[in-house]
């Protein structure tokens, strides 16, 4: 069976030290094991952080254009990969492979180039200001990064830690999600491949309890950069304040999509397809759509027909269907709340319990669209993940920007309207990281990120890379010298 067991550590692969079993990687669509990995132990990243530390005082020496260089080379091997890493991803969670050639793979692509364009933008040493000539402002690495990533869009994750974290001078270790682990191998051969000097990125597998922990209260890491669960957030947070090392959360959501009675007229439907993209399992996804009462009927007879033409089958066959989502857990979390939904008395307007006609095997879920959703209700509150949509009916604009805000969320929110006035006014007074309207897609560069639960930080662009750095005030700068 395909996988590998070793680690990588220090620039070479390296067998474990203190292996806490064997992990399987289920295939979604046949739940069939698919590949295995070894699950690291204390001595692994013990290892990984001490290669990692050692590494750090030369490559936060290495002058910034020449850490650039080095992401250049990054793209180009990515590039030539993509065909691996599209097979990777969608074996390993379930995207279907047309998809996780048109966007799972092709986002790494976009942050790296992304990157590489903001690099400009930081000023690693420059002066105060005129009135204190002899004051400058250093940015320099944080440190050791340690990098804790989730399954739903994997190269997403890493490529928004690992790039930015090379090019603040940062050294890093890795552990992917051990769901999903298959495609975080392949990019460690793609920074092999690219010559990322020695310790400087490593990689352990691990689950959360095991490598997440000993990573989280390490003291010889001084940042953690996690994107998962709230509750695994709040697990790392608690874990490292002993150490107070900077904590950066990218966490989940709850978006509410406002629909008012001017919206456009493929509103609703782009709603609908965005929240079962990748199979719902997006923290951005717009899951709550709030309709203004004038249209609310037609809205919902809308949704109806997007989900029920939506096709749901396995991530191995062409087309642009969904697949199935991604482990049992969360087949059995999205059946649990989609009961939850019909018994708290939501009416079920597509889907349902169960899986789609046809569908024996494989963690498919239905479509399912929920109209006359109340926000008290557990469908509006909590994040399913899943293909699952809640329609709300609101009858003015502090109604719905009320509903909207009524979340322990703050990530995402979409705003559809033809009134300008009002877009700007409600993405202000949205409490959301990103506001996103009439569906255009935030620009390249854009920092992505959350408020209150969802998390704190913000990923991407140039935000992306000050994150990885610290911000050091020098006085009595030697104006002579020659640098
Ligand atoms: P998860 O929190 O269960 O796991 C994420 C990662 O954290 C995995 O690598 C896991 O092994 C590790 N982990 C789990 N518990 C840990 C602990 N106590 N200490 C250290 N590490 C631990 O989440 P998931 O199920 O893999 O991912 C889905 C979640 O991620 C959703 O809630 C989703 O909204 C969120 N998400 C957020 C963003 C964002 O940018 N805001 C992006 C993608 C996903």
């Amino acid at each position: 069976m395909p996988g590998r067991h070793e680690f990588y550590i220090n620039g070479a692969w390296v067998a474990p030290r203190a292996a806490r079993g064997t992990f399987e990687v289920i295939d979604p669509s046949t739940e069939e094991p698919c590949a295995t990995i070894a699950l690291g132990g204390r001595a692994d990243t013990d290892a990984a952080v001490a290669a990692a530390r050692t590494a750090l005082p030369g490559w936060m020496a290495t002058p910034p254009g020449a850490r650039l260089a080095l992401v250049r080379r990054i793209l180009a091997v990515y590039e030539r990969r993509a065909e691996d890493m599209s097979r990777a991803i969608s074996r390993e969670m379930g995207a279907p492979i047309a998809m996780a050639r048109d966007q799972q793979t092709p986002c790494g692509n976009w942050h790296i180039g992304n990157f590489i364009k903001a690099f400009d933008q930081i000023g690693w040493e420059v002066p105060l200001g005129a009135h204190a000539p002899e004051d400058r402002i250093i940015r320099e690495a944080v440190g050791v990064v340690a990098m804790i990533t989730p399954w739903n869009w994997p190269m997403n994750q890493i490529t928004l830690k690992t790039i930015p974290a090379l090019i603040a001078g940062c050294t890093m270790v890795l552990k992917p999600s051990e769901i999903a682990p298959l495609s975080a191998l392949v990019y460690a051969e793609i920074l092999d491949e690219a010559g990322v000097p020695k310790g400087v990125f490593n990689l352990v597998n691990g689950d959360g309890a095991g490598v997440g922990t000993d990573l989280s209260g390490h003291p010889d890491v001084d940042m953690v950069s996690f994107t998962g669960s709230t509750r695994a957030g709040q697990a790392i947070s608690r874990h490292a304040a002993e150490t107070l090392k900077r904590v950066h959360l990218e966490l989940g959501g709850k978006g509410a999509n406002l629909i008012f009675a001017d919206a456009d007229a493929k509103a609703v439907t782009r709603g609908v397809r965005h929240c079962f993209n990748n199979t719902g399992q997006s923290c951005n996804a717009p899951t709550r759509m709030l309709v203004q009462r004038e249209v609310y009927d037609a809205a919902v007879a809308t949704a109806r027909d997007v989900a029920l033409a939506t096709r749901v089958a396995s991530a191995h066959e062409q087309g642009g269907h969904i697949g199935p989502v991604v482990s049992r857990a969360q087949f059995d979390k999205v059946q649990r709340l989609i009961e939850a939904g019909i018994a708290e008395g939501a009416r079920l307007v597509a889907g349902g319990p169960g899986r789609p006609e046809g569908l024996n095997r494989g963690y498919f879920v239905r479509p399912t669209v929920f109209a006359d959703v109340t926000n008290d209700m557990t469908i509006a509150r909590e994040e399913i993940f899943g293909p699952v949509l809640s329609i709300l009916p609101f009858a003015t604009e502090d109604e719905a920007l009320a509903i909207a805000n009524d979340t322990p969320y703050g990530l995402t929110n979409y705003v559809q309207s033809a009134d300008p006035a009002r877009r700007n006014r409600l993405a202000r007074r949205l409490r959301a990281g990103m506001v996103e309207m009439n569906g255009k897609a935030r620009g390249a560069g854009s920092p992505f990120g959350g408020m209150k639960m969802s998390g704190h930080g913000r990923e991407g662009g140039v935000w992306g890379i000050e994150d990885f750095l610290e911000v050091k005030a020098v006085s009595g700068w030697g104006l002579a010298a020659a640098e």
